[in-house]
């Protein structure tokens, strides 16, 4: 009988072999499924694709989720196992339905197979399986193998039966203090402007809400707030019986700048905000010390807190929020909780700031300083030097810090959270390497530096036709940052590469919020990019997608234009001037109509009326289609 093919579809694999976990070490493969094997191969339209693997679906033991914490280096982030022969086999799917849907399949097909009784929920790391920390590969599973069934990503209560759930709660309703995207069958997604109903908070960690189209689900407490009267013991930023003394002795003692926790003041039923920072004094050093912001309260008939400026929330944690991303007035962003009682169950899919995972991170990322030999010089930037590097016999990029430009700290909670992105119009991070002094970060090498230059450089050859497929690269990178609730806040034309195949991919992504210099922080200083700044950046600091949107309308005005700066022949203060009156860029003589009109949408006053990056992706990509075929 002819095999009859279940699902076809593109993954990204780990290598098989190879011990060390480097990006380089996954590979986009397409996979195919029939009814007696698993085959995948590799694809380079318009070439036939060259298969790469084939498991015979009898040899399969074990097809199961993972579930891990540990940061996945590359952009598909919802990974599966198949266990056969002696083999573990991780692929990496681009969604969780997508995951769910291959893993039933192979469940079906493999289910009257040998299979394991038990199998290993969690990664083979190190020479370690992650779950069990048994050291031998074969060893045999830690948990109960389903073979019907399937594994969930976090040992969350059971969802109850909807008939029975009781509204111990009341009608509270949440509001979401960042988009979530489930992970498992009994979690709904968040999405933040979209309020939902709290209907049981019975365990601390997941709640179950009613969403407005009444579906009910579990999502995690620490991203929605209790629109009135919340308390904040979920929250690891939330110290409830602690004094001020207290307080600054926790933050000095952690010394880990941006450290901050929010307490009772002495005030009852007000408080207090405490923050950390090792900000430069006058005199060029590191002054340590800690600040204190009383939450005030707006009169204003409802609920309105706010901070350092009249930046107004109607609940704490939104404001706790909000400052997390933005100085907005405090001496420093709030960056890191810190907690009398152990860290959260619960982390941030994107940002992480435990210790724990710190090492994982650098055991994972690290690059053996033997192994980087460095070359020429490809330029100097806002946060140091750029070398010309290999690293395992391929091409680099290698970024130096410069010294006292940023904290090592930062430094290295950055290159984390660059970690966490992976995707391929962002310029890829391939390791940093710590042991080196000064510290450094080896990047994927774009051969043709960056957009802007290349713009200036071949002006004369550059069609109509290029210059939107340029447009279209960098709003997939951006449109990807954006899903993972991460903000550029530095994009132009001069941050973006372009690589050997005149591809475009954004870089510097988040590098911005690293630099101790207020000339380029402050929205006064000479370095701050007003040019490609939103309106409510230059006014008071507020960064978010829709800003990076703005920035992103400019771009795309640099490319009409083949590089040229924005507003040429106004300064700084006139360009403030020309956009608090309402002026905008003109259209570039060469842009299609329909494009400049996204532009002139990405620049709308109001951060909300602009669209989003999904949006101008969908956009772009259909202006683009009909220009591709002729
Ligand atoms: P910064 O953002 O710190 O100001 P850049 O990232 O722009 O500095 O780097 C300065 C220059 O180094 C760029 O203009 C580009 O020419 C070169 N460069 C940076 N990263 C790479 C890379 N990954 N591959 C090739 N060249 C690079």
């Amino acid at each position: 009988m002819l095999p009859r093919v279940i699902l076809k579809e593109n993954f990204i694999k780990k290598s098989q072999q190879k011990k060390i976990t480097s990006p380089a070490n996954y590979k986009e493969r397409f996979f195919e499924l029939d009814t007696h094997e698993l085959k995948y191969s590799e694809i380079h339209p318009p070439k036939p694709p060259i298969v790469k693997g084939c498991i015979e679906l009898v040899r399969i033991k074990c097809v199961e989720i993972v579930c891990s914490d540990v940061p996945i280096p590359c952009c598909f982030k919802f990974p599966f196992q198949v266990y056969y022969d002696n083999y573990y086999l991780y692929i990496f799917a681009p969604s969780n339905d997508c995951r769910q849907r291959w893993v039933r399949a192979l469940k079906e097909e493999t289910k009257h197979n040998d299979l394991v009784a038990k199998y290993h929920p969690n990664f083979w790391m190190d020479g370690k399986w992650k779950c069990c920390k048994k050291t031998e590969k074969l060893a045999t599973g830690c948990h109960v193998y389903d073979p019907t069934g399937f594994a969930s990503e976090k040992s969350l209560p059971k969802l109850p039966q909807c008939k029975t759930i009781e509204h111990n709660d009341g009608a509270m309703t949440l509001i979401p203090l960042q988009n979530y995207a489930p992970l498992g069958d009994n979690e709904l997604p968040l999405e933040i402007d979209k309020e939902c109903v709290l209907i049981d908070s019975s365990n601390t960690d997941w709640w179950i809400v009613t969403n407005s189209s009444g579906e009910t689900g579990f999502v995690p407490s620490t991203y929605v707030a209790k629109k009135s009267g919340d308390d904040y013991q979920r929250f690891a930023w939330f110290n409830k019986d602690i004094t001020r003394a207290e307080a600054e002795d926790l933050l000095k003692t952690e010394g880990r700048e941006g450290g901050f926790m929010v307490r009772h003041s002495s005030q009852a039923g007000t408080y207090t905000t405490s923050v950390f920072t090792k900000a430069l004094g006058s005199n060029g050093e590191q002054e340590p010390k800690v600040k204190h912001y009383h939450i005030k309260q707006a009169e204003t008939g409802e609920a309105a807190f706010y901070l350092a400026e009249k930046h107004l929330f109607s609940t704490i944690p939104q404001l706790i929020h909000y400052h997390q991303h933005n100085a907005a007035g405090l001496i420093t962003r709030l960056r890191r909780p810190a907690s009398i009682c152990c860290p959260p169950p619960i982390v941030n899919s994107v940002v992480v700031s435990s210790f724990a995972t710190f090492a994982t991170f650098t055991d994972q990322w690290e690059i053996d300083p033997n192994e980087l030999t460095l070359g020429k010089e490809l330029g100097s930037g806002q946060f140091g030097l750029v070398q010309e590097g290999t690293w395992r016999d391929k091409k680099v990029a290698v970024k130096t810090m410069k010294d006292k430009k940023m904290s090592e700290d930062d430094f290295r909670e950055e290159a984390r959270v660059m970690t966490k992105v992976s995707h391929s119009k962002l310029v890829q991070l391939y390791g940093v390497c710590t042991q080196c002094s000064p510290m450094c970060l080896v990047f994927e090498f774009m051969h043709n530096g960056s957009l802007s230059t290349y713009l200036q450089a071949r002006k004369e050859h550059i069609s109509p036709g290029v210059m939107l497929g340029m447009c279209v690269d960098v709003s997939e990178g951006m449109a990807y940052l954006e899903s993972s609730n991460f903000i550029h806040r530095d994009l132009a034309a001069r941050n973006c590469l372009v690589n050997h195949k005149s591809e475009v991919k954004v870089c510097d992504f988040g590098m911005t919020r690293l630099v101790l210099d207020d000339q380029y922080t402050s929205s006064m200083g000479s370095k701050f990019p007003v040019r490609w700044s939103a309106p409510e950046v230059i006014r008071y600091a507020k960064f978010s997608s829709k800003s990076d949107v703005w920035s992103f309308g400019v771009l795309m005005w640099e490319v009409y234009n083949k590089g040229r700066l924005p507003y040429e022949n106004k300064t700084n203060l006139e360009v403030m001037e020309a956009l608090n009156a309402g002026m905008r860029l003109l259209k570039p003589r060469l842009v299609p109509d329909e494009v400049y009109l996204l532009m002139e949408w990405c620049w709308k006053e109001k951060p909300e009326q602009r669209p989003s990056f999904a949006v101008l992706l969908h956009e772009l990509a259909a202006i683009a289609e009909p220009a591709q075929e002729l």
